[in-house]
């Protein structure tokens, strides 16, 4: 490993590490997080015409987002350490867009997907606290009218109104959200994976428009309407995974590459698998 692929993974540790070039003959399922996390950087993070890996890491650690000062407006416990925090829309972005956010100009940025719509006068956050983490506890405690630094969005992972699924695990719902209230809904299904009965943020919004097109899937406990077990165990149970549509992935590197799977066995052209990471 070179001594920026080395600082690349001290930096995000949620990626698999580390990556030879045999390894990533032999492990596909590595290789497909890596290249979902490289192309991200790649796309936003590099200058264009960067397309080799020395380059694009380069440029990941070298290039910092342009932070500018909000003032929070809300902020609201939705579950047990999951936040919506809230503050007045600065630009215009589309729905599926992240924002690097930090608790100082010169501090490193974590991203974030709004979760709100496009038109919506105020932006909002969905996170959870990460009790190891260093900004989330930080960010928790802040109240009205505090101050955070926030970038301009960015980001392709962004929403169309065409048919599709939308397929996210924990606080990877949040782009849904925002192009659920962007009003991307028709033709729409949306899995939405949590652990417990409160993991499913923002139900009462999807269930009222979306029906029986929004089946939340919960690992650990049981609920009326809800099914039991993993989305993975969704899928793959599920009959009617159309070639034609698009799927939307978000969350855990886990949950999308175990998902990116099911649909590829099940005939699934790559190109109608649109993922974004959280790591
Ligand atoms: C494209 C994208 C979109 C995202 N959108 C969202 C979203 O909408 N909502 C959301 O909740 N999250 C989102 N995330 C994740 C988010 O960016 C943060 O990673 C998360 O909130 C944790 O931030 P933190 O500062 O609290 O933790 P961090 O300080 O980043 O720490 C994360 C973990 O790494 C460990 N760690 C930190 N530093 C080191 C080190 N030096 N050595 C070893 N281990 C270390 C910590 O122990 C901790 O367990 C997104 C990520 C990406 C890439």
């Amino acid at each position: 490993m070179t001594k920026s692929e080395a600082l690349l993974y001290r930096q995000n540790p949620g990626l698999p590490q580390p990556l030879h070039c045999g390894q990533r003959i032999r492990e596909p399922r590595k290789t497909f997080v890596f290249f979902c996390c490289l192309s991200f950087f790649s796309k936003h993070y590099t200058n264009p015409g960067g397309s080799n890996l020395i380059p694009v890491t380069q440029n990941i650690m070298k290039r910092k987002l342009n932070l500018k000062k909000v003032k929070v407006s809300r902020q609201r416990e939705i579950a047990p350490g999951v936040f919506v925090l809230s503050f007045p829309r600065p630009w215009d972005f589309t729905a599926g867009q992240v924002i690097g956010i930090s608790g100082h100009e010169t501090a490193e940025a974590r991203l974030y997907s709004i979760a709100s719509g496009e038109l919506d006068d105020e932006v909002d956050i969905l996170y959870n606290i990460n009790p190891e983490g260093k900004l989330t506890p930080w960010m928790a405690q802040l109240n009205t009218a505090d101050t955070i630094w926030v970038s301009e969005p960015f980001g392709s992972f962004t929403g169309s109104g065409e048919a599709g699924w939308w397929i996210a695990s924990g606080t990877g719902i949040a782009p849904f959200s925002a192009m659920f209230r962007t009003g991307l809904t028709a033709g729409k299904k949306l899995l939405h994976g949590g652990r417990d009965l409160k993991s499913f943020y923002f139900s009462e919004m999807f269930g009222t428009e979306l029906g029986e097109n929004y089946v939340r899937c919960c690992s650990r406990e049981q609920g009326q309407d809800i099914y039991h077990g993993r989305l993975t165990q969704y899928l793959t149970e599920h009959p009617d995974l159309s070639p034609s549509e698009k799927y939307y992935l978000c969350g855990s590197a886990e949950m999308v590459v175990d998902v990116r799977d099911i649909l590829i066995s099940r005939g699934i052209p790559f190109d109608h698998i649109i993922s974004e990471i959280y790591f």
